[in-house]
């Protein structure tokens, strides 16, 4: 792209080369060129960006085929699955978004939603944290899911405009994999230096063994925007976090305080979800605020359940 504007430069300035004005016309040249060169950049780069910029993989309207091309085991029950997305595409998400993935059972569809913890940042894969139950529908045939195999999605859906710098503090409380939509939003913050949102993160799990993307998380708690209290109900000898199932005393330690500044997200399963926030009316409704955090003094605002 530059190379090109100098080099016009340079081919009007070694027209008038033998003339006594030969500086100035380099002069008028070097300008005209910039003139012309500026309108022919703007367009060329125009160009290039609408030839570089990376295919949509992901479609909103209708389900997709993607080839799964890794399955990495995390847990006795949970693995991250890498998906390629064809021509160096991109997921086209936004933070916090989701997308659903579809399954056909004895002539039935069946659809659930999963978060991806990549976006737009890999292109040609996407990958997704499964948490893989006996008795579920989608999540076994993700469990059955091998290398060469494909998933039928649709996507993204976004949950939420996630805004940097919006709230001072966010709290998130989550349990198993609960962990994905908070981790797309760590994410974000934590590549973003100009973000100063501070995150608190509760993560809870049964086991320290079921304590999923611990490897990352554990990164991410050296930046000083973010801060992790790990909660398991079956503590190891010697256990340093936090243990038991959570109670006010709890998340008033680990959680920013109630006020307009601040947030607080919550995902996990039906009886956390139960207790610390009151449960979703629907995948669209919020519903009203109830649980422990209700009784802490949050705000219906205060709070975003996944
Ligand atoms: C916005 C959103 C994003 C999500 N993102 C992810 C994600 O990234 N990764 C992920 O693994 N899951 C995620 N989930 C959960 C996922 O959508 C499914 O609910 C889950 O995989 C179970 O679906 P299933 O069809 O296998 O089980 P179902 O057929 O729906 O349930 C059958 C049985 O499985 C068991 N079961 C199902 N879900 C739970 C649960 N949460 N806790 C305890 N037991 C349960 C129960 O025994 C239940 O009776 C997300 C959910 C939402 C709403």
């Amino acid at each position: 792209m530059f190379s090109g504007v100098v080099s016009r430069g340079f081919a009007t300035a070694g027209s008038n080369a033998g003339r006594a004005n030969a500086l100035p016309s380099l002069g008028r040249g070097f300008v005209a060129a910039g003139v012309v060169g500026g309108a022919a950049t703007a367009l060329w780069t125009q160009r290039a960006y609408m030839a570089a910029a990376p295919p949509v993989a992901l479609s909103p309207s209708e389900f997709r085929k993607f080839k799964c091309v890794k399955v990495e085991r995390l847990t006795a029950n949970t693995n991250k699955y890498v998906f390629e997305l064809p021509d160096g595409g991109v997921p086209g998400l936004t933070v916090a978004s989701c997308l659903v993935c579809k399954v056909n059972i004895d002539g039935a569809d069946v659809i659930r939603p999963y978060t991806p913890t990549t976006g737009d940042e890999t292109p040609g894969s996407m990958e997704l944290v499964v948490k893989v139950y006996d008795q579920g529908k989608v999540s076994k045939a993700f469990g059955e899911l091998k290398v060469g195999g494909s998933m039928e999605m649709k996507g993204p859906f976004k949950k939420f405009e996630y805004k940097p710098n919006d709230k001072k503090e966010i709290g998130m409380v989550c349990g198993g994999s609960g962990i994905t939509p908070m981790y797309q939003v760590i994410d974000a913050i934590v590549r973003n230096p100009a973000d100063k949102t501070k995150v608190k993160l509760v993560f809870c799990n049964v086991t320290q063994e079921d304590i999923i993307l611990k490897g990352q998380i554990d990164q991410w708690a050296q930046d000083p925007r973010v801060s992790v209290t790990y909660v398991l109900d079956k503590p190891p000898a010697g256990w340093q976090g936090g243990a038991g199932y959570l109670n006010q005393k709890m998340l008033g330690a680990w959680l920013p305080a109630p006020s307009p500044d601040n947030m607080v997200y919550v995902c996990g399963p039906p009886p956390m979800m139960n207790s610390v926030s009151g449960p979703k009316k629907s995948a669209a409704e919020q519903g009203e605020l109830a649980g422990m955090l209700a009784a802490m003094g949050y705000s219906k605002e205060q709070v975003f359940k996944f």
